[in-house]
C-alpha cells in the first residue's frame, strides 16, 4: 500500500496527496508533517518505534472540503487519490489512483470560490520578442491570451488578471520573482510549454507532445482550442503560454473538460491600461487601508443581481474599452433600460432567480455536478424564455443583438422540466432524484418499492376472490420470500396453478408464477432503483454536457443583460448622466462628483466640481490648496469618471464629455502610502519612472503630492522635472495635486499648463473649506490654519506663524531655521548647507578640501609628474 502511495506521490510530487483508506484520507512522510502543521492534525506514525516508522496524519473523508480550502489558501496543491474498487469486493490491495488535483488557480468547488470573483490560473511564457500571457477560469471555462512586449506590460496585465496561480517558463519566472507579482508562482521548465509551431502555423496539427502521463489529448480538440491564436501578434509566445495552461489542466483534471472555450486572443491596447498601483490608488476593487471591498469603486457601483453579472462587471472594470463604438452600444442599452422602467425591473427580478449558469456548466462538464446542480440548471433554463419575451420590444443595437442570440433551449427545458424532484439529495447513489413520469422503468421500480405492500394486499384480495378462500393470506418472510398461505381446512379449494413451497402443521404455503415474478421485482427493486437513478442521471448529465457551448453563451448574455440593467439602476438611484464618449482628445466634466466619497458624506453635502482637460490649452493642471481641501478627491474623481465612462456606465456629473484615454496612471506621494510599509520613496520614484516611460498623449495621469517622500528641495526638483517632462515630451492629460507652490511657476512658461486651486475662505484666523476647484493658484498653503483646525496647541500655532514669517521675509531666525523665499524656483542644494543632506550624506571637511583642490587645477597646464603629485597630496588629505 505504501508503494502505491509512493507511486502516486512520484507522479504528483508538487502536491499533498490525500490517500483514501476506507473512510479516511491519510497523508504520509513529509506530507503528513506539513499537513499536521498547516491543518492542526495530530501527527501519528505507522510502525511506531520501529526502524521503518512512517509519519502519518489523516481525517475522515467527508470533511475534506475545509482541509482542501485551507491548503490551497496557502498556495499548496492537493491530489485526491481515491480507491477505485469496492474493498468488500476485492481481495488484496484495492486499486487506487489520483482522480483530480486541486490547485489555487484550478478550483471548481463552489464552497471554495467567491461567487462574484473569477478565479484565474495564468501562464506566462517569456520569449525573444516578449511575453505570452494566457489565463483560464476553470470554473467557467473562460480561456484568453494576449501578448505583451515588456516587463512593465507584463506586470500590469497580471495585476488586472489577479490570477491566484501563475505558471511560468524560466525566463518569465525570473522576471516575476524579481517583480514580486501577486499569485502563487509555479516555475516550470521550458518543455512544459512546448508546442509544435511549424505544424500549428500550417493549421494541420499541433503537439504530439501534449500527450503525457498516459493522458491523451485529442489533437483536433487542442487545435480547435488554440486555433484563434493563429497569425496573431506574438504567436510563438502566446501559443507556448496557452499550451502551458492546457498541459497544467490536463495534468490536474486528467483531460480537458468540455466547457473550456477556445482561447480568445485580445490585444492589451484594446483595453484601457491600469497598472497595479493605479488600481490600488483609485481603490477600484479594494480600499487602500485594510484592503476591504466595501468602500471600493466596484462595491459602490455594483447593482448587479446575479453572480455572473457581478463577475462581468469586475471584468469590465479591469478591461475598460478604448474604442468609442462598442462603448456607445453599451451606453445606448443603458439609456434604454433607464427609460423602460418596467422592463428593467422585471428583468432584474427574473435574473435574481437565476443560478450561476457559467459555473454550473463547469461542474457539469467536469462530471462534478449533482442532482441539485441539474435542478438549478432546469430552473435557470425555464427562466430564459420569459426573459426573452420581456425583451421582445427592445430597440438599441446591443440589446437587440443579445436578445436575438439568447437561446431558450426549448428541447432541453422540456427534458429537464419535471425531471428532478424539488429538493434532491446531494448523493447520487441513494436514489430519490427523479420525479415520476421521467422514466417508465424507474416509475415501475418506484412503484415496487413504495407500493410493494399495496400490491400484496391487492393480490391477496384478487386471489381471495378467485379461490373463494376467505382466510387466504399473502405474506413475506426473509427465508421463503413471498407466499400464499392456505389453512388445511381449505386445501381442497387450492387452484391448480399454485405450487407448493412449504408445509406447516395446519397450513400449506404456495407460490404462483405471478407472485414469483413480483417477488423478483420487489426484492432488488430498491437496489435497482438506486442503480437506475444513477445511470439515468449520468445520461441526463451527458445530454446536458453536449449543450454546454450554447449554455455558456446564454450565460454570458444573461450576465451582460444584468450589468447593463444594473448600470441603469445605478444611474437612476444616484443621478448619473450618460457621458458623451468619442475618440476626441478632451475630457470635459461639468459638476462632476466622486462616486465613492459622495456616498460617504452624510451631513456635509458633496460639492461638485468642473474640469476641462484640453489637449491644447490646459492638459497639465497644477492643483494647489491646503491639506484636506479636496485636491486628491477632485483629481481621483476625474480618473474614476473617465474609467466608468469607458466601462459603458453613466457617470456622476451634470454633463461629461470623455475623449477616451488609452491608459490611466495614478500615483500618490510616498507619505500617503505609508500604510503599505514599503520603502516608500523608492517605490514612489519607481512608479513615477514607469509613468514617464509608458504614458502617451492619449493617457490620463493623476499625480498626488509626488516628491513628498524626500527632502523639500529634492522633492520639489523632481516634481518640477516630472511635470516638465509630461508637458513637453509626453503631452499626457495630467492633473498634479501638490503643496509645492513653486510648481505654479510652471504655468507661466508652459503653454499647456494651467494653475488650479481648491478655494478656501479666510475667516478671522481660521479657514473654511469651500471644496470648489477654481482657476488660479492658491494664495497660501494655510498649513498652520489646518494645524489649528486639527487641534495643535495655541502656543505651537503661534510659534509656527513666527517661523513662517521669518522664512517668508528671507531671514534666519535665532535658531537657524533655513531660509527659503516663497515663489522661488528650485535651485541646486549648496553643498555646505549644514541642514541639507545630499544624496550621499554630508561631506566632511577633507572631502571639501579635495573638491576645492580639484577645482583649482588646470589640467591643460599640468605635467604628468605634477599631476601625480597633486593626486598624492589629495590622497594625504583624505
Ligand atoms: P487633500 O487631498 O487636499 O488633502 P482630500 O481630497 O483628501 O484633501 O479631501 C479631504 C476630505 O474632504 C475628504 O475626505 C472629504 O471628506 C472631503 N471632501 C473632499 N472633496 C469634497 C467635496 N467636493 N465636497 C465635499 N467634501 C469633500
Amino acid at each position: 500500500m505504501l508503494q502505491q502511495y509512493l507511486d502516486a506521490k512520484a507522479r504528483y510530487p508538487e502536491t499533498i496527496v490525500f490517500f483514501r483508506m476506507g473512510d479516511f484520507y491519510e497523508m504520509f512522510f513529509e506530507d503528513a508533517v506539513t499537513a499536521a502543521r498547516e491543518l492542526g492534525l495530530t501527527l501519528t506514525a505507522r510502525n511506531k518505534g520501529e526502524e521503518d516508522e512512517v509519519p502519518m496524519a489523516g481525517f475522515p473523508h467527508h470533511s475534506s472540503g475545509p482541509y482542501i480550502s485551507a491548503l490551497i489558501e496557502r498556495g499548496m496543491a492537493v491530489a485526491i487519490c481515491e480507491q477505485l474498487e469496492d474493498p468488500s469486493q476485492t481481495k488484496g490491495l484495492v486499486k487506487r489512483d489520483v482522480v483530480r488535483v486541486i490547485t489555487p488557480g484550478l478550483v471548481m468547488d463552489p464552497d471554495s470560490l467567491d461567487a462574484r470573483t473569477p478565479n484565474y490560473v495564468a501562464s506566462v511564457y517569456g520569449g525573444q520578442s516578449g511575453f505570452g500571457v494566457a489565463s483560464l477560469d476553470v470554473s467557467t471555462g473562460t480561456f484568453r491570451a494576449t501578448f505583451v512586449p515588456d516587463h512593465l506590460g507584463l506586470v500590469a496585465e497580471l495585476a488586472r488578471l489577479g490570477a491566484r496561480e501563475v505558471i511560468s517558463n524560466p525566463l518569465a519566472s525570473e522576471v516575476l520573482e524579481a517583480r514580486k507579482t501577486k499569485g502563487f508562482l509555479r516555475p516550470k521548465d521550458e518543455a512544459f510549454f512546448e508546442s509544435d509551431e511549424a505544424e500549428f502555423s500550417s493549421g494541420l496539427r499541433i503537439e504530439r507532445d501534449l500527450m503525457m502521463d498516459g493522458l491523451f489529448l485529442d489533437e483536433k480538440e487542442v487545435t480547435k482550442l488554440l486555433q484563434p491564436l493563429r497569425a496573431q501578434k506574438g504567436m510563438d509566445a502566446t501559443l507556448s503560454a496557452s499550451c502551458g495552461i492546457l498541459r497544467y489542466l490536463a495534468q490536474t483534471q486528467r483531460g480537458i473538460p468540455t466547457h473550456i472555450r477556445a482561447v480568445e486572443f485580445y490585444e492589451v491596447g484594446q483595453y484601457l491600461v491600469l497598472d497595479d498601483s493605479t488600481r490600488a490608488n483609485l481603490e477600484l476593487t479594494e480600499t487602500l487601508m485594510g484592503g476591504k471591498r466595501v468602500g471600493s469603486l466596484l462595491n459602490t457601483i455594483d447593482k448587479t443581481v446575479s453572480a455572473a453579472g457581478g463577475r462581468l462587471l469586475r471584468h469590465w472594470m479591469n478591461y475598460p474599452l478604448v474604442d468609442p463604438k462598442p462603448l456607445n452600444f453599451r451606453l445606448d442599452s443603458v439609456s434604454e433600460f433607464v427609460k423602460k422602467t418596467v422592463v428593467r425591473e422585471d428583468l432584474r427580478l427574473a435574473l435574481d432567480g437565476v443560478y450561476d449558469l457559467e459555473r454550473l456548466c463547469g461542474r457539469i462538464s467536469s462530471g462534478n455536478a449533482n442532482a441539485r446542480d441539474l435542478k438549478a440548471l432546469s430552473n435557470t433554463i425555464s427562466a430564459i424564455a420569459p426573459i426573452k419575451a420581456l425583451l421582445a420590444e427592445v430597440e438599441s443595437t446591443l440589446l437587440v443583438n443579445l436578445t436575438t442570440r439568447l437561446d431558450t433551449f426549448d428541447d432541453l427545458r422540456e427534458r429537464l422540466e419535471g425531471a428532478i424532484v424539488a429538493s434532491p439529495p446531494v448523493s447520487l447513489n441513494e436514489g430519490g432524484i427523479f420525479e415520476r413520469g421521467f422514466s417508465a422503468d424507474l416509475d415501475e421500480l418506484i412503484d415496487l418499492t413504495d407500493h410493494g405492500k399495496d400490491w400484496m394486499l391487492a393480490y391477496e384480495a384478487k386471489e381471495k376472490e378467485r379461490t373463494k378462500i376467505s382466510s387466504l393470506k399473502v405474506r413475506y418472510n426473509k427465508v421463503f420470500g413471498y407466499y400464499v398461505e392456505i389453512t388445511r381446512a381449505n386445501l381442497d379449494m387450492v387452484p391448480d396453478d399454485y405450487i407448493r413451497k412449504q408445509t406447516l402443521a395446519n397450513a400449506e404455503r404456495y407460490f404462483t408464477s405471478e407472485l414469483k415474478e413480483m417477488e423478483d421485482k420487489i426484492l432488488g427493486a430498491e437496489d435497482r432503483r438506486k442503480e437506475l437513478e444513477y445511470r439515468l442521471f449520468e445520461r441526463l448529465r451527458n445530454e446536458v454536457a453536449g449543450q454546454i457551448p450554447a449554455l455558456l453563451s446564454a450565460a454570458q448574455i444573461l450576465a451582460e443583460l444584468d450589468v447593463l440593467a444594473a448600470f441603469a439602476e445605478l444611474a437612476l438611484r444616484h443621478d448619473y448622466v450618460r457621458p458623451e464618449v468619442d475618440d476626441g482628445t478632451r475630457i470635459v466634466i461639468e459638476e462632476g462628483r466622486h462616486p465613492v466619497v459622495e456616498r460617504t458624506l452624510d451631513s456635509e453635502r458633496f460639492v461638485p466640481n468642473s474640469v476641462n482637460l484640453d489637449t491644447q490649452s490646459s492638459f497639465l493642471q497644477i492643483i494647489t490648496g491646503p491639506n484636506m481641501a479636496g485636491k486628491s478627491t477632485v483629481i481621483r474623481q476625474v480618473a474614476l469618471i473617465t474609467l466608468m465612462a469607458q466601462m459603458g456606465s453613466f457617470v456622476p456629473a451634470k454633463t461629461a464629455h470623455i475623449g477616451t484615454v488609452d491608459k490611466i496612471f495614478s500615483r500618490v506621494g510616498a507619505s500617503d502610502n505609508l500604510a503599505k510599509g514599503q520603502s516608500t520613496f523608492m517605490v514612489e520614484m519607481t512608479e513615477t519612472a514607469h509613468i514617464l516611460q509608458l504614458a502617451t498623449a492619449r493617457s490620463l495621469v493623476i499625480l498626488d503630492e509626488i516628491g513628498r517622500g524626500t527632502s523639500t528641495f529634492d522633492g520639489l526638483s523632481i516634481a518640477w522635472a516630472v511635470a516638465e517632462h509630461l508637458h513637453d515630451r509626453v503631452r499626457a492629460k495630467t492633473m498634479f495635486a501638490t503643496h509645492y507652490h513653486e510648481l505654479t511657476e510652471l504655468a507661466r512658461t508652459m503653454e499647456g499648463a494651467k494653475n488650479m486651486s481648491i478655494a478656501v475662505k479666510e475667516w478671522n484666523d481660521d479657514i473654511i473649506f469651500l471644496r470648489k476647484l477654481v482657476e488660479g493658484q492658491a494664495n497660501r498653503s494655510y498649513g498652520i490654519q489646518v494645524g489649528r483646525l486639527a487641534g495643535l496647541p495655541e502656543t505651537v500655532v503661534a510659534r509656527a506663524k513666527q517661523v513662517l514669517e521669518n522664512l517668508e521675509s528671507g531671514r534666519l531666525d535665532e535658531r537657524g531655521v533655513p531660509v527659503v523665499a516663497r515663489g522661488q524656483a528650485p535651485r541646486v542644494t549648496p553643498i555646505n548647507n549644514p541642514n541639507q543632506l545630499t544624496l550621499f550624506g554630508q561631506r566632511n571637511p577633507a572631502e571639501v578640501a579635495v573638491i576645492e583642490k580639484l577645482g583649482s587645477l588646470d589640467i591643460n597646464a599640468l605635467t604628468p609628474l605634477e599631476a601625480l603629485n597633486a593626486l598624492s597630496e589629495m590622497k594625504r588629505v583624505m
